[in-house]
Formats: C-alpha cells, sequence, structure tokens
C-alpha cells in the first residue's frame, strides 16, 4: 500500500500516464494528474480516482519549461509538503527521417522527454535529498535501447533519459532515494494510434509475445519500482516490451 504517500505524475491525463495515476492512486497515494493542454481529460483522471475513494489533484505545467516546472514543483511542495513518487511519464514524438527532421522538432521531443525529466528532478533534488527517502521512475522506451528508423529525435531523449537515471540514482543512492526507468514496447495509446496499418503490423511482428502491450502493463511496473519492494533496485532499464529487447 501506499497509504501517506504523496505521487506526483507527469503527462497523466491520457495513456500510460493516466493508467500509473490511477493504480498508484487505488493503493492510497496522493496523485499529483499533471497535464499540458488536456485540462479536461486531467480533471476526468481526477474524478475517476474519486470516484475511487482516492485523492487526486489536476496541476498544469509544461514539463519542457524550467521556470513553469520549478513554480509547478513549489506549488505542489507548499501544500503536500513532499513527494514521495516522481513519475516522469510526459512525452511526445516527432517522428521523421533525421534528412527531414527540422530542428524545431528535434528540440521540442528532447525539450520535452529528456530535459523536462531533468526538470522535475532537479527542481525536487533538494526535497528528496532532505527527506532522505523516494522513488524516482522514468518512462523511457525501447526506441532509445535498441534505436528506432525514423525517431532519431525520440530515440535520443530516451536513450538520454537512461544516462540521466543511471547517473541520479548515483548521485541518490546513499540518501535511500532509487532511482530507475521503464523502457515500454509498443502500448496500445494514442501515441501508436497515430502510427499506420502497415508501421503496426511490422512492429507487432518484431514481438515475441506477439501482441501490443497495454498501458495497465506499464504501470503495474511503475507501481512495483514505486514500493518497497523495489527497495535494493536503482539504476536499472527494466523492459515491458513482450521481449521485443531480448
Ligand atoms: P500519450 O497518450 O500521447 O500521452 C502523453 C501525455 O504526455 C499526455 O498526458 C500529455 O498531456 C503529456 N505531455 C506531453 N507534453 C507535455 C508537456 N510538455 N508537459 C506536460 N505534459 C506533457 O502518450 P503515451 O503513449 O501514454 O506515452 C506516455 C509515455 O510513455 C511517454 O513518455 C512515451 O514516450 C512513453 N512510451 C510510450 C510507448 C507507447 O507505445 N505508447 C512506448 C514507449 C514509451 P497533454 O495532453 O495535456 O499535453
Amino acid at each position: 500500500m501506499l497509504t501517506g504517500k504523496v505521487a506526483l505524475v507527469t503527462g497523466a491525463s491520457r495513456g500510460i500516464g493516466k493508467e500509473i495515476a490511477m493504480t498508484l492512486a487505488a493503493q492510497g497515494a496522493v496523485v499529483i494528474v499533471n497535464y499540458n493542454g488536456s485540462k479536461e481529460a486531467a480533471c476526468e483522471v481526477v474524478s475517476q480516482i474519486e470516484q475511487n475513494g482516492g485523492s487526486a489533484e489536476a496541476i498544469q505545467c509544461n514539463v519542457a519549461n524550467f521556470g513553469e516546472s520549478e513554480a509547478f514543483v513549489k506549488q505542489v511542495l507548499e501544500k503536500y509538503k513532499k513527494v514521495d513518487i516522481l513519475v516522469n511519464n510526459a512525452g511526445v514524438t516527432r517522428d521523421n527521417l533525421i534528412m527531414r527532421m527540422s530542428e524545431q522538432d528535434y528540440d521540442t521531443v528532447l525539450d520535452t522527454n529528456l530535459k523536462g525529466a531533468f526538470h522535475m528532478i532537479k527542481h525536487l533534488s533538494r526535497s528528496f535529498l532532505k527527506q532522505r527517502s523516494g522513488k524516482i521512475i522514468n518512462i523511457s522506451s525501447v526506441s532509445g535501447v535498441l534505436g528506432n528508423a525514423g525517431q532519431a529525435n525520440y530515440s535520443a531523449s530516451k536513450a538520454g533519459l537512461i544516462g540521466l537515471t543511471k547517473s541520479v540514482a548515483r548521485e541518490f543512492a546513499v540518501r535511500g532515494i532509487n532511482v530507475n526507468a521503464v523502457a515500454p514496447g509498443f502500448i496500445d495509446t494514442d501515441m501508436t494510434k497515430e502510427l499506420s496499418q502497415d508501421a503496426k503490423k511490422e512492429l507487432s511482428s518484431m514481438i515475441p509475445i506477439g501482441k501490443m502491450g497495454t498501458a495497465k502493463d506499464v504501470a503495474d511496473l511503475v507501481l512495483f519500482l514505486a514500493g518497497e519492494g523495489s527497495d535494493y533496485i536503482t539504476g536499472q532499464v527494466i523492459c515491458v516490451d513482450g521481449g521485443m529487447c531480448i
């Protein structure tokens, strides 16, 4: 159980982040449901959590922005006094072959997926180090582990997250803070709905288990990493991918 814990999930208005928020709340954590543009969807996540007897609040913040993230963390700490579990889940794609990839599409993906996690960890670091406990879970991707044609920006951001995870894990280990990365494979969400049927077919053929994963598959692992059962695990990258990375 996560009773008494405060969890902050970035990009929790839909998809994997929503499922993580709902799962952590179902175990008793008070959950900050962060979103960027989808206010209605985020408020709906909060309503669903409350209907299930949990506690949550939706807070807007563009994690790609250093100052906004700092103000967001300040607001959360003023009200809740601490964050025990930080899940850096917010992510975007701007897929294209590198020859056609614009600088803006490269920067947008890096700023959201990688710098967003840096902002959240940096702004919460003083609080985490003072409390001498905590769980940080960064949502990477098999794209960051294996690379993926057409996703140079996304793969770079997700591989960067793995480096960030390992370095911060080393910095925070003696203070009782675990930092791990989860690398989902091909998961059924809005992000993958945009793919063409051909791309979906090709991706599915690369999965030994033979089917797409669900947001719940990812949330169940995050729940484990957020709880006491993972106290001796840090700096790891755990794939939830039906065997894609074997
Ligand atoms: P999704 O359905 O597209 O949801 C993305 C979430 O990120 C939304 O809640 C969105 O909020 C939020 N977000 C985007 N930019 C943001 C920003 N600048 N600040 C704050 N929030 C922001 O994606 P998903 O499939 O659930 O993916 C969640 C995470 O898992 C991502 O990091 C993704 O890279 C990773 N992942 C997904 C898959 C997959 O197959 N789906 C595989 C591997 C890894 P708004 O709508 O409010 O902007």
